[in-house]
């Protein structure tokens, strides 16, 4: 049957904003956009303060670090961590989890994370992952997000702590089981344009994939037409790292190894020159930028140096927060702050960037558009709530003052997944019990085996 949908205000960055559209969604599609209630056997859903938009995709994630590292990544003390975050922290506890928890458990916890992204309005997500966290694309699929699973390769996959800080890869060439993972799971779950789940390589950065490796992925990936998510440039280690074993930047190096093309996403370009973003541009590759993740670490993505120069850009949450509205509001506030300028990160600018603008990075023009033909992935925004009243312009009331939680209806593939703020299948309660107790689990673990810093496990004092 077909499906009605009639908003007080539609917007897309190809068409801009409507006042009282109906879209008639058949087939997965948005079939036709009409000023006037068709008359046709259909379900329906209206809203009187209602905002239609294209999903947001979420162009950088770990969906399974946010609950992860929920708390524990949160206000840290100088010298509380025995070096950078992501090293002391991050990397090993994520260790910890390979070696511990069964699959339907990293399961449990994925899937909690992936229905507070479709619940936030997110309907497509590229995420990196380790294969442990394989569970990851059924239950993706089963809530109804359309996503790209992009797992690591690695040629050195561990990490240990060296005597001021830094880190040290060692281990076995993980190079060819890393690669060979993909292509795996390539062949199980890659579905294309017509199904919910794609899967792509994630090179976990230029320092921790040699050369040969990294070609070795581009080529695969050309060929299967598939996407690259890289990590570039986002810490001082890898810069060095690179620099010292190549002679040449992150981007550069990337270029010469073939992954700056249409295609490549870069994560973070955190510590990119402007000649670096403007290769980036240039090569039509995209960087996604993650602004939370870094301002957690007091540190400030350079946002408003990225939209001066034009490159391609996707906003993405980084497993810190997983609900894109505040993610956008973080990516606004700090491009007014870094320009002095306060009409830099306009809503209209961001919202492109996380629908439009993504689902260009991904090779997919069906997808962040409502325009008749594309796909129905769409979420709709209740505006009744006292805080967008009254509403002068519906994008700003959202970026300024929205909220995830005030989604009202999701649907992707023309399905609905979400109505009225609910989930329409499965029990989202059970859901959250479930992924929860999952981490609770973990994190006992980690207190016993010592693997969070002292100082960090002395602050649950209530426990
Ligand atoms: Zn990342």
């Amino acid at each position: 049957m077909a499906l009605v949908l009639s908003p007080r205000w539609s917007w897309c960055a190809e068409t801009g904003l409507r006042e009282h559209p109906h879209f008639v969604i058949e087939n997965g599609r948005i079939a036709a956009i009409l000023n006037e209630a068709p008359s046709l056997d259909a379900e329906r859903i209206a809203l009187p303060q209602g905002l239609l938009t294209p999903g947001l995709i979420n162009l950088h994630n770990h969906a399974f670090s946010a609950p992860l590292f929920r708390g524990l990544a949160d206000d840290i003390q100088p010298g509380s961590l025995p070096g950078h975050i992501l090293f002391s922290l991050l990397m090993p506890l994520g260790d910890l989890v390979a070696e511990i928890m069964e699959p339907e458990a990293i399961g449990d916890a994925v899937e909690m994370a992936l229905l507070e992204c479709l619940m936030t309005g997110t309907t497509a997500m590229l995420d990196i992952w380790r294969p442990q966290q394989h569970e990851f694309v059924p239950r993706a699929t089963a809530l109804g997000l359309r996503t790209w699973s992009c797992p690591y390769t690695f040629t050195v996959p561990n990490l240990a702590m060296g005597p001021e800080g830094t880190p040290v890869w060692q281990g076995e060439d993980a190079s060819d089981a890393s690669f060979d993972f993909v292509m795996k799971l390539h062949a199980k779950w890659h579905q294309g344009p017509d199904g919910l789940a794609s899967v792509g390589f994630g090179p976990h950065g230029p320092d921790s994939n040699s050369p040969e490796l990294l070609r070795r992925v581009d080529r695969a990936a050309r060929e299967l037409g598939a996407i690259v998510s890289v990590h570039c440039a986002q810490n001082p280690l890898e810069v060095a790292a690179v620099r010292a074993a190549h002679g040449k930047g992150s981007v550069e190096h990337l270029r010469d190894c073939g992954l700056l093309r249409p295609g490549v996403i870069l994560g973070h370009c955190f510590l990119a020159t402007d000649e670096e973003i403007a290769m980036v541009r240039d090569a039509d590759a995209t960087i996604a930028c993650c602004p939370l993740g870094f301002a957690r670490s007091g540190k400030g993505v350079p946002i408003s140096r990225f939209l001066d120069s034009g490159v391609r850009l996707g906003i993405g949450t980084d497993g810190v927060t997983l609900d894109m509205v505040d993610e956008l509001r973080a990516a606004a506030l700090l491009a007014k702050t870094q320009s002095t300028n306060p009409g830099a990160g306009s809503a209209e600018r961001l919202l492109t960037a996380t629908t439009r603008d993504s689902a260009d990075a991904l090779g997919r023009p069906d997808l962040g558009r409502l325009t008749p033909g594309s796909r129905a992935d769409v979420v709709m925004f209740d505006l009744s709530a006292a805080r967008y009243q009254p509403v002068w312009n519906p994008l700003r009331a959202l970026l300024t003052n929205g909220r995830g939680s005030d989604v009202h209806t999701v649907v992707t593939a023309g399905d609905i997944r979400v109505h009225g703020g609910a989930l329409v299948r499965g029990d989202a309660d059970a859901i959250i019990r479930r992924g929860a107790a999952a981490i609770e689990r973990v994190w006992a673990e980690a207190a016993r085996r010592g693997a969070i810093p002292a100082a960090l496990a002395s602050q649950r004092e209530f426990a």
